[in-house]
């Protein structure tokens, strides 16, 4: 019997929304988020980290960093240690996002040192990955995820907590959403690829979808069993549209 999961819906500002932006939406979004079967987390540009963690404060919703250094600290110009992030209110961050791997070069084996960094930090790391629209063109879904999962996961103890989102790069912020029927097999062999590192831990943990959802989109996302949620860019950006993805279920 498949474990019970609660869904979880994440909201990837990306480099959007200045900090009264962020204010307002999280002020706004907390009626909704009291009445809430599902977990809820924001993740706004680093810099509103504090400020948005101020305005979800004694509600149900988490912030969380969209990317944090590995290294504790050091001169490393323009980042964030995965300390600071959780000195600023996190209790997420995002590990290996595809605009992080693609434009700035973040290969498996940094999200895993990444991940490794959150932990260690008393983050729950969502460690993103998906294939290029040629890799699936060529018939390598299966085996991209297969090799980014057990690389991006290298050396991660068995831990429930921690969260995968799947996002098809070729998914994300093109209008394009993979079909409930694709999403739920990738999903579905996710979490046999990580059964095989981590045993019956696989069935606890979150597998959120992600690339383009919105609030037409989303409940035949939801309904497919191994899907937990979903990680969401675009349409969160919009209380009105993250609301109603919120409530498709
Ligand atoms: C994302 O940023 O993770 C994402 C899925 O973006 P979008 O929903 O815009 O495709």
């Amino acid at each position: 019997m498949p474990a019970e999961r609660q869904k979880i819906f994440a909201a990837n500002w990306k480099m959007y929304k200045n900090g009264e932006e962020a204010e307002i939406f999280i002020r706004d979004m907390r009626r909704t988020a009291e009445n809430c079967p599902h977990e809820l987390i924001i993740f706004p540009p680093s810099v509103y980290l504090e400020r948005s963690a101020t305005a979800a404060k004694g509600s149900p919703i988490h912030i969380g960093a969209q990317n944090i250094h590995w290294q504790a600290e050091g001169a490393y110009t323009g980042e964030i240690s995965a300390a600071m992030a959780a000195d600023a209110g996190c209790t997420y961050c995002l590990c290996g996002h595809s605009e992080r791997r693609h434009q700035y070069g973040e290969s498996a084996e940094m999200v895993a040192r990444k991940a490794h960094a959150a932990i260690h930090n008393g983050l729950i790391p969502v460690i993103c990955l998906g294939e290029t629209l040629i890799q699936r063109e060529n018939g390598e879904t299966l085996e991209v995820l297969y090799n980014d999962a057990n690389a991006s996961l290298s050396g991660i103890e068995a831990d429930p907590r921690l969260v995968v989102a799947y996002e098809p790069v070729w998914a994300i912020g093109t209008g394009r959403t993979a079909t409930p029927e694709d999403a739920q097999t990738a999903c579905a062999f996710l979490r046999k690829v990580i059964g095989e590192k981590w045993g019956d831990c696989a069935q606890q943990i979150r597998i959120l979808y992600g690339g383009s959802v919105n609030p037409d989109n989303i409940l035949s996302l939801m309904e497919c069993p191994d899907i937990d949620g979903a990680l969401v860019g675009g349409a969160s950006l919009y209380l009105e549209k993250f609301t109603k993805i919120i409530r498709c279920k």
